[in-house]
């Protein structure tokens, strides 16, 4: 079947000539828009890409310096004392909507029950749990952008991004009170986790792991990109300049991916089943080293690929800050995942990447990201206990 019309008489060939027209201003739009996000995705190299005009040069070298400020006098950054442990997470991460939070298959008050666990098993005292400060619109600009912040004023792209539509018919101060500040406090917790970790060898946030967000677009319940902004405070404020993320959420980690896409100084180990959502094949190509894991996987498969793959990352790279993203939706029965990990087999896989990154004396990050069920909460309560049994966290410091 052919689509174009054929040219007879004037006025369909000034149709013609206007959709012509039309179609080449859109592309030009479009191409021109792409090329700016090019371009502003490559203003963060550390190497410096050599950019063609001197303008060009100098507005990267403005927006540099105005992300530098930016951080220089965020308040995220604060002097946590010694009682306490490094171990982040305050009440306001969790998000209750009227109710509305159990239409999400995601348990939206897991947070708040892995510390209760915790507490209940005397492996942490409350008063010695660290409270972040909630990222500010001026934290976030760091790496969003200012149109990208806007839109989430208007509660349908909210909705969207957490996958809850009836979200869409509430007023936006309601969804910035109910959802989008629980998860600017998040945000927050990761950011700082950064330097708790410089300073005490580990930390870890318990909420973050928004790896479905970039500076630009959201989705997958992830509403801010809190990875790519610790590692940009990392890099300003820790004298750190290689950072390794180690991706185990069983989706893929597309949001920052593009936002380091071809950043020499950010090296990505994604572990993820390829088969489920974001299905994002553009961010696949800036995995620096990819294992995809198939649906149905088994424990002993998983945790031998992830042997080799942390042998593989530890002899091509080496970190100065390593940001684990240890989702809990790998575990038998989660229906998003769709691989079958069991309740063990996580606590051994956090044991080894804490092993990975304690044995060469890199600070870690662990943020607690994925994982849908009711049991996860439990599951990474049970996996903390274990790495403070292994020694490979210090919970007792409090007590000191
Ligand atoms: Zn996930």
């Amino acid at each position: 079947m052919n689509f174009v019309p054929s040219i007879s008489t004037e006025s369909t060939r000034n149709l013609f000539n206007s959709t012509v027209f039309l179609f080449f201003t859109v592309a030009t739009v479009k191409l021109t828009h792409s090329f700016g996000r090019y371009l502003l995705r490559n203003s963060t190299f550390a190497s410096g890409v050599s950019m063609s005009s001197s303008s060009s040069s100098s507005t990267t070298n403005d927006a540099e310096t105005l992300r530098h400020g930016r951080i220089l006098s965020s308040k995220l950054y604060f002097d946590v004392p010694i009682t306490k442990v490094p171990l982040i997470y305050s009440d306001s991460y969790d998000i209750a909507f009227l109710g509305i939070e159990k239409l999400h298959p995601f348990d939206s008050s897991k947070w708040g029950r892995i510390c209760r666990y915790l507490i209940l098993d005397g492996a942490l005292e409350k008063n010695c749990i660290v409270e972040p400060l909630e990222a500010s619109k001026d934290d976030l600009l760091v790496v969003h952008s200012e149109s990208y912040l806007n839109s989430l004023k208007n509660s349908s792209n909210v909705a969207m991004i957490i996958e809850v539509p009836p979200v869409a018919l509430f007023p936006n101060c309601l969804v910035q009170q109910k959802v989008l500040c629980p998860f600017r406090k998040q945000v927050g917790g990761t950011i700082l986790a950064a330097k708790l970790a410089k300073e005490r060898g580990w930390a870890i946030n318990v909420g973050g792991g928004f790896h479905h967000c970039s500076a630009e677009k959201g989705g997958g319940f992830c509403a801010y990109a809190d990875i790519s902004l610790c590692i940009h405070y990392a890099f300003a404020r820790l004298n750190v300049s290689r950072v390794m993320i180690i991706d185990l959420d069983a989706h893929q980690g597309n949001g920052h991916e593009m936002d380091f896409s071809n950043d020499g100084r950010v090296y990505i180990l994604d572990m993820y089943n390829p088969g489920i959502y974001p299905l994002d094949y553009e961010a696949r190509r800036y995995i620096t080293q990819k294992v995809e894991v198939m649906s149905g996987t088994l424990t002993n498969e998983y945790l031998r690929k992830l042997d080799e793959a942390l042998e593989v990352a530890g002899n091509r790279f080496d970190p100065e800050l390593v940001v684990y993203n240890a989702g809990t939706d790998i575990l038998d029965g989660d229906p998003l995942g769709r691989l079958k990990i069991s309740p063990e087999g996580i606590a051994i896989r956090d044991e080894k990447v804490f092993q990975f990154a304690r044995e060469r004396k890199v600070p870690i990050v662990m943020l607690t990201s994925g994982g849908y069920m009711k049991s996860s909460a439990r599951v990474i309560a049970d996996s903390i206990v274990n790495l403070s049994k292994k020694c490979l966290i210090d919970m007792r410091q409090a007590t000191i």
